[in-house]
């Protein structure tokens, strides 16, 4: 079976492991601080804060504005559960707006078409890996989220996504391109923030434990606020140094596979694949494709096509208003969010993918859409 995601990992991964294994330090330590500082610079972030996953990441930072009981934030309908999760960890009410039917993110419209008086921020999620136009969403007014978990080293305008964000969650789970096992990063502008982000993530004490122990001498800490415990590990982030260290060789090799996907797939007719958009690049987190209007053959039907053919491929971008943890959640029409959920689908693309079976992939994508 060809899977559709395979972590890269090596010798040096496991190595890094044992080393803050025997060490003696395995919670937030040394390590987490040095992962914090290469990721931030990295996405050209001024603070990495290491968390426990990016679900937590997403709940620190609307904790960071503020967001509370009768506060509404935009999300988009179209993305991983957990984005719109974190708006109700807040007790706040996630507003679902439409995506761009080329993109798969929110666009300022489909945003100002949901905004009320009681919108206090908006998740702008990089879906996939392909950068949302963060710029036109100046013109709103409101606070950004930025949704990263997908989008380590994907550009936008020429920069890094992140830089110039004032908070951007990340993650580091094995479905993503960098992986800690499980893992987060807050990253954030404001370093003012950043000291709140770092106590809120560890029980709202005033000196972090990892400061107490290295410090020696006797010092108390304070409890200064109701906060979480988000910690990473020390054992984590000794695997994710490793991994950022890949980064770049992860990217360039997966945008080859996207571009040998782009041509061979151009043999079946009205299919779509992701791509750049005009203004940055993806790191093809997912490489997804929207199958054609007249494709005669529903999507999970393809899905178990190509699965009889030894091909694991995945449905497309989940829509998070269609599952039951939001039945009855009202919302306006989505109607670009519902056509890619059930049109789409993403195929393998990992680092160790090779030319045959990338090969394999197409030929049983072409099979199942009935197109030869
Ligand atoms: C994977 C993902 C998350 C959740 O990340 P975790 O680290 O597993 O909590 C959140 N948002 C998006 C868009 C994701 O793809």
């Amino acid at each position: 079976m060809i899977p559709v995601m395979r972590p890269l990992m090596g010798e040096e991964e496991a190595l890094a492991a044992a080393e803050a294994v025997r060490s003696g330090w395995v919670a937030q330590g040394p390590r987490v601080r040095a992962f914090e500082e290469a990721f931030a610079l990295r996405v050209g972030a001024a603070h990495g804060v290491a968390v426990s996953s990016c679900t937590t990441a997403l709940h620190l930072a609307l904790h960071l504005l503020d967001v509370g009981p009768g506060d509404e934030v935009v999300v988009p309908s179209l993305s991983f559960i957990a984005t719109a999760n974190a708006v109700r960890y807040c007790g706040a009410t996630p507003v679902f707006a439409d995506v761009s039917a080329e993109t798969g993110n929110l666009t300022a419209e489909t945003v100002a078409a949901v905004v009320t008086d009681r919108t206090r921020a908006v998740v702008l999620v990089h879906q996939g890996g392909v950068p949302a136009d963060v710029k036109s969403f100046e013109g709103l007014g409101l606070p950004i989220v930025e949704d990263a978990a997908c989008a380590a080293g994907s550009t936008y305008h020429g920069s890094p996504v992140g830089l110039g964000a004032s908070l951007a969650a990340w993650s580091f789970h094995p479905r993503k391109l960098l992986t800690t096992g499980e893992g987060g990063m807050l990253t954030v502008d404001d370093p003012e923030v950043a000291v709140r982000a770092r106590r809120l993530r560890e029980h709202g004490m005033s000196v972090s434990a990892a400061d107490r122990h290295a410090g020696g001498g006797v010092v108390l800490e304070e409890y200064l606020e109701t906060a979480f415990n988000y910690r990473m590990t020390d054992i984590q982030a000794a695997v994710g140094l490793v991994q950022l260290g890949r980064l770049d060789a992860i990217i360039a090799r997966r945008r080859e596979l996207a571009a040998r996907y782009h041509s061979l797939l151009a043999r079946i007719p009205g299919l779509r694949a992701v791509s750049d958009p005009a203004y940055g690049t993806t790191n093809y987190q997912s490489f997804w494709v929207e199958l054609s209007e007249d494709c005669p053959v529903d999507r999970n039907e393809v899905l178990n096509r190509l699965a009889a053919k030894g091909v694991s491929a995945r449905r497309g971008i989940m829509a998070s208003h269609l599952e039951p943890a939001y039945a009855g959640h009202p919302h306006v029409a989505l109607p670009v969010t519902e056509r890619l959920t059930s049109r789409t689908l993403i195929l393998p693309l990992f680092h160790e993918l090779t030319a045959e079976e990338q090969d394999q992939v197409v030929d049983a994508l072409e099979l199942a859409c009935d197109a030869r």
